[in-house]
């Protein structure tokens, strides 16, 4: 009987293992993952550049500051309600509420105009360099 537990729980540890070394090794450096549930949001490869630049310092209307990323796709996020272009950052362009795809958790907005691209939230992500260590 001892025996036998024994082995299912050696079965159970080594699936875990599996799996943490799955996430580590499909991972990437520079990955960005939301902070809450660490879902795979997008990377530095996605930078966008507006205006020659891919980070942003904004202020909203509640007086909140929000460092901003901009990237050109963002495959971990969702669109959450209609687009608007009120208050906008970025002239011309609405945007929309950017949502992690997984946990929900509030990363950004989307910006659609003359561009469409993603400005997310940093410090509601995590660089992929950083579970590295
Ligand atoms: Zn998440």
């Amino acid at each position: 009987m001892e025996e036998k537990e024994h082995t299912i729980k050696q079965i159970y540890v080594d699936a875990e293992l599996k799996e943490k070394v799955k996430v580590k090794t499909e991972l990437q450096p520079d990955d960005w993952l939301c902070i809450a549930c660490n879902k795979k949001i997008t990377t530095d490869k996605e930078r966008f550049e507006y205006n020659n630049q891919t980070e942003f310092q904004f202020i909203n209307p509640g007086g909140f500051y929000f460092d901003l990323i901009t990237f050109e796709s963002a495959d971990g996020c969702r669109e959450i309600g209609e687009p608007t272009l009120e208050f906008t950052w970025f002239k011309g362009h609405s945007w929309s509420f950017a949502v992690c795809s997984r946990c929900s958790n509030h990363l950004g907005w989307k910006y659609v105009g003359k561009y469409s691209f993603y400005g997310l939230i940093k410090s509601r992500l995590i660089k992929g360099a950083a579970l590295f260590n």
